[in-house]
């Protein structure tokens, strides 16, 4: 008994497993080629996504850079609201998009 992927789910699953345990993905009777196909499919599939992530997370930070130099109040002691905001927001995109590149790296090492 080896240990395989689901190519539905990519969970760990008994290659002498009829069903996956996880999703119910039925492996039975399905050749090796329709099984490695399918999960290359799933992984092209799961990198699209995190691309489209990535981008989502670099939009993220150059907003929030864009709104940090909008909303500069050099004449303001403390910086404003929207600028801490700014900020946040600079924050959450960096992290998201290092946090997406490698789970690119990750899903493509597969
Ligand atoms: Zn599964």
């Amino acid at each position: 008994m080896a240990i395989v992927s689901c190519p539905q789910c990519n969970e760990k699953m008994s290659d002498k497993a009829a069903t996956c345990p996880k999703c119910g993905f039925v492996v039975d009777g399905l050749d090796a080629d329709t099984l490695e196909r399918k999960r290359r499919r799933n992984r092209a599939d799961q990198i699209h996504k995190l691309t489209t992530q990535s981008m989502l997370a670099m939009l993220l930070f150059v907003a929030g850079i864009a709104g940090l130099f909008y909303y500069r109040d050099e004449t303001a002691p403390d910086p404003t609201w929207q600028s801490q905001v700014a900020i946040v927001v600079i924050v959450i995109g960096f992290v998201w998009y290092i946090v997406n590149r490698i789970r690119m790296m990750l899903a493509r090492r597969k």
